[in-house]
């Protein structure tokens, strides 16, 4: 037949650079028996194919391409016959534009059953790896991704590995980090003085360290952890004491599922995000009964758990006879309080000397740092099949995910969204692309400004992104908005200030390509107004070319400002004298037991500090509103780190609750919630005995209903049917899944952050989309 001679062009665009694509077209077309060539360019990939069959070539290439790969376009056009005599890989042809950096990888199935199988050559070598795992992004420096641009350059490929670098059969074919134990890097044990150990089995030696109760830092992928047993009680009481006072909780690695199944409630979800190959962290929630020490995550009902995800954590969890030593590790980030992850041998040794007992790095450099990424997952039974409901949340989004790029709708110009101050990322946007930087962190020390910086400079040069225009936050105050101005004005770029609350919803716009107006939901701790007051409960009726604000919860004095977000039962006096007034206010609120737990003096002077708008500002925040019921209900009083109290509330709500508080709503031009009669009742209910959890329920209860009451007037008052959510309060899951719902219940298409947080850190995509579009539509040039 004619097909004999068929012959295609096809071009594919995605992740198809540093994932092994290449070798795979290479072999499947030698199986079918195609000719032609596959090459890397600037476009995309591009394969030339001639001969039978080219149907079912293109057909596997969509169903079984590597596992890293992402296929986003794939273009077929008729090619002129060359009559090519076999099939072969052509040399990378990279011109000025720019291809997708793959994320870092856990290590793979066949790589793991070679680093078990004692006759392999990599037989227990930590740095194991191939096309289809390892490290990718941390070890970028530059583009394209060759050996030489990456931190590997310092380790020449012995003969063995040499040979499986350069055939295409082989499954270490082009694998930039290929290594063995002849050529590639060493792990090594330091000891609290960071002076070198002699042993000749450094892991095996850190084991038995963290085994007799020992601290020590582990150089992972994207940085260091500091890691102890989990089983100690002692030690992961010591790490807490020495690493920082705070309640935050630590993250635990496992390499064993019915181990985590006996702590925590898993379902197929939950499970399948753990072993996948990112890796991430995944809040799981807590067993009532589970052997865990308290400590790890104080007053949480939730705990975060993560898979090893190196070859150097698989051999700290397997013995040199195949025994697993530990059923989990704590395995908290390696920093000092809210500075970046650290990523060197020499800064570990600089900042951990005193609160661990042993270093266990290596050689090979980390160039580009990240923390481990956590993940949610939404409804735990009964999900709803909706296609608009994610399965998942991100809380943080980092290693394993960044930098791979939020697709947009189309083309565009390039745009930097510099982010909020806390939780920092930024966002650049590349023709069709967002690319997000990994998680910087909160912006308050040189430390991270100096990552955001430096993540900016390398991102910028991969992708060869020249900003056109620099977004920021309103907040005169954000350290990232400063720095955006400075930027701007050094590089002669224009700027525009994109609102906090606008950004949040501009972010899920520009992940579900929302064009035409959505009623925007953007509940969170405080974000600046244009009104120059504390934002944070917010209804707008936004597009992307603007927003108004329709409406928002009652503002309430914050007394003392930044001590009262620190302190929640300070907003709790605020909300509370607000119900009640402050004639008799102490007997008023005796069932509380405030006056018990925080002193009667305390509150009385907080009380007057409340009358006074210089020292309390106004504020409409949501998250503060759950900090004061939290305290309030006696769940939490104090946030030793961000959102504490909002957690404690959340974790105590029963589920199958009916009941809900009475609310105030007035309707009008701008629509107000008033929760003070409300919290009457929560008063009424503690004198009364209720149990608490039941309570935590109503309140969850009040704020949904109210949400869902407002939505469906301003949607019918403007002619919407869709409505985006978003802000750090919709981590609630007991909040977003009554939301989402009673929205859905009403026909409503409901939309929230799928592929980065809710929370400030989805403020940059926001703040990237909104003004690209704004420059687009030319409102600003
Ligand atoms: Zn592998
Ligand atoms: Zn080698």
């Amino acid at each position: 037949m004619e097909q004999q001679n068929e012959c295609l062009a096809i071009t594919i665009q995605g992740v198809v650079q540093g994932v092994g694509f290449r070798p795979f077209v290479y072999n499947l077309a030698r199986e079918l028996g195609i000719r032609g060539f596959v090459s890397n360019t600037s476009e995309g990939l591009i394969i030339q194919a001639e001969g039978p069959g080219l149907d079912l070539f293109i057909d596997r290439i969509r169903q079984q391409a590597p596992p890293l790969s992402r296929i986003e376009q794939l273009e077929i056009a008729p090619s002129e016959p060359c009559g090519y005599a076999d099939f072969s890989i052509r040399e990378s042809r990279n011109g000025s534009s720019f291809t997708l950096l793959s994320p870092d990888i856990s290590v793979c199935d066949a790589c793991l059953v070679e680093l078990f199988s004692k006759t392999n050559r990599r037989y227990r070598y930590p740095f194991i790896n191939c096309t289809n795992c390892g490290p990718r992004y941390s070890i970028t420096r530059s583009v394209p991704y060759d050996r030489q641009n990456t931190t590997m350059h310092v380790f020449d490929l012995c003969d063995d590995c040499a040979a499986e670098y350069h055939d295409p059969a082989d499954r270490r074919f082009h694998a930039q980090p290929n290594a063995c134990s002849v050529c590639g890097p060493k792990v090594s044990l330091l000891d609290a003085f960071g002076n070198r150990v002699d042993r000749s089995d450094p892991v095996g030696h850190a084991a038995e360290l963290l085994k007799q109760g020992g601290i020590v830092a582990v150089k992972g992928l994207g940085g260091f952890h500091i890691a102890c047993d989990v089983m100690s009680h002692e030690s992961v009481a010591l790490l807490r004491q020495r690493k920082r006072r705070s309640n935050k909780p630590f993250a635990l690695m496992s390499g064993d599922l019915s181990f985590i199944r006996q702590c925590c409630e898993m379902d197929a979800t939950e499970e399948e995000l753990l072993t996948s190959p990112q890796r991430p962290v995944v809040l799981l929630r807590k067993k009532e009964k589970n052997n865990l020490p308290d400590e790890i995550s104080p007053g949480n009902a939730y705990i975060g758990f993560m898979l090893p995800y190196t070859p150097l954590h698989y051999l700290l969890f397997i013995g040199n006879n195949g025994e697993s030593r530990f059923p989990a590790l704590v395995m908290t980030s390696g920093n000092l309080s809210e500075e970046p992850i650290i990523h060197t041998n020499e800064e570990a040794v600089r900042k951990l000397a005193g609160i661990v007992d042993a270093f266990l790095v290596h050689d090979r450099e980390i160039f580009m740092r990240l923390d481990d990424s956590v993940l949610r997952v939404m409804e735990r039974s009964g999900r709803s099949t909706e296609q608009n409901v994610p399965a998942v949340s991100f809380i943080r989004r980092s290693r394993g995910y960044a930098p791979e790029p939020v697709p947009l709708l189309e083309d565009g110009p390039s745009v930097l969204g510099c982010g909020a101050d806390v939780k920092n990322t930024f966002a650049m946007t590349r023709k069709k692309y967002a690319i997000l930087s990994q998680h910087i962190g909160d912006m308050e020390n040189y430390e991270t400004v100096q990552f955001f910086e430096e993540t900016l400079r390398n991102l910028g040069d991969v992708y060869r992104v020249v900003p056109e225009l620099v977004a920021y936050d309103l907040h005169p105050r954000y350290l990232s908005s400063s720095w955006a101005q400075e930027y701007g004005k050094k590089n002669g770029i224009p700027l525009i200030g994109i609102q906090h609350h606008y950004a949040h919803i501009g972010s899920v716009m520009a992940e579900h390509g929302l064009s035409g107006k959505v009623v925007g939901v953007a509940f969170d701790g405080t974000g600046y107004g244009t009104d120059g007051t504390l934002w944070g409960g917010e209804f707008l009726i936004a597009h992307s070319r603007g927003f108004r604000r329709a409406g928002h919860l009652k503002c309430i004095p914050l007394p003392g400002g930044e001590a009262a977000v620190r302190e929640p039962w300070r907003v709790a006096v605020s909300y509370l004298r607000d119900a009640f007034g402050t004639k008799d206010f102490l007997r008023h609120i005796e069932p509380t037991g405030l006056c018990d737990r925080i002193g009667s003096k305390a509150i009385e002077d907080v009380l007057k500090i409340t009358e006074n708008e210089v020292f309390s500002p106004y504020s409409s925040g949501a998250g503060r509103l759950f900090d004061a019921v939290s305290s309030i209900m006696g769940a939490c009083d104090l946030n030793t780190f961000e959102g504490e109290a909002s957690m404690a509330l959340e974790s105590l709500a029963l589920k199958d609750v009916d009941e809900e508080y009475p609310v105030d709503i007035h309707f009008g031009d701008d629509i107000e919630v008033d929760f003070s009669y409300g919290m009457l009742s929560i008063v009424e209910d503690l004198r009364r005995g209720t149990d608490r959890r039941v309570m935590a329920a109503k309140f969850h209860n009040t704020v949904a209903s109210a949400i869902i009451r407002i939505v469906i007037k301003l949607a019918l008052m403007n002619n919407i049917r869709m409505i985006a959510l978003s802000g750090g309060v919709f981590q609630n899951l007991y909040l977003a899944e009554k939301v989402v719902g009673g929205l859905q219940a009403e026909d409503f298409a409901v939309y929230l952050n799928e592929q980065v947080p809710c929370n400030d850190a989805g403020i940059a995509l926001g703040q990237a989309y909104l003004a690209r579009e704004m420059m687009k539509a030319g409102v600003i040039r």
